[in-house]
């Protein structure tokens, strides 16, 4: 039997749910393996949730995009 291991959980910041599509993971089974397929074989897949908290995309992206860094840089330059 295939499995599909998902991951899912609730954003550390911002608090949404959310499915951590990044860490899925698909193990075939010899039987799949051998079709080339994901999923293909007589016992199908076995979906395996995992509760994992984690910030989101959204939340990492603002985190590295706002920093106070620029406004810092951005006074120093009016200034001189
Ligand atoms: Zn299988
Ligand atoms: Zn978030």
């Amino acid at each position: 039997m295939c499995r599909l291991v998902i991951f899912t959980g609730t954003c550390t910041k911002c608090g949404e749910d959310q499915v951590w599509e990044d860490l899925t993971q698909e193990l075939s089974c010899l039987q799949a393996k051998n079709n080339g397929i994901f999923g293909d074989c007589s016992n199908g897949v076995f979906q395996e949730r995992h509760e994992f908290d984690q910030e989101c995309d959204q939340c990492t992206e603002e985190d590295e995009g706002v920093g106070d860094s620029k406004d810092a840089r951005k006074k120093a330059k009016t200034k001189s």
